[in-house]
């Protein structure tokens, strides 16, 4: 079974977490003032990289906190988890 830290509560199983997408993304501080396309590209538009991915996961069967996680999408790894607010680390390189 995969193991994830938890940022406030250690590592615990993966059934614990649940994937919240792509962290990082900010909401834009005039949304009304925005186009329709650019209101949809903040709404549906997310980077699927190969290689380290930022993602929002909760641990709904824990602490019932938010963190972020580096994700490798190609070895499905967990890199490092972070809390919420913290700038995303960067990966070392291979
Ligand atoms: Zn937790």
């Amino acid at each position: 079974m995969l193991l994830i830290r938890c940022p406030h509560c250690g590592q615990r199983p993966e059934t614990e977490f649940h994937c919240g997408g792509e962290a990082h993304i900010a909401r834009p501080h005039a949304p009304a003032e925005m186009g329709d396309a650019a209101w949809a590209e903040f709404l549906y538009y997310r980077t699927n990289p190969r290689g380290p991915h930022a993602e929002r996961w909760l641990h709904g069967h824990g602490c019932g906190r938010w963190f972020n996680a580096l994700r490798d999408t190609v070895s499905d790894r967990i890199i490092e988890t972070y809390e919420m607010g913290a700038p995303r680390p960067v990966p070392a390189t291979a």
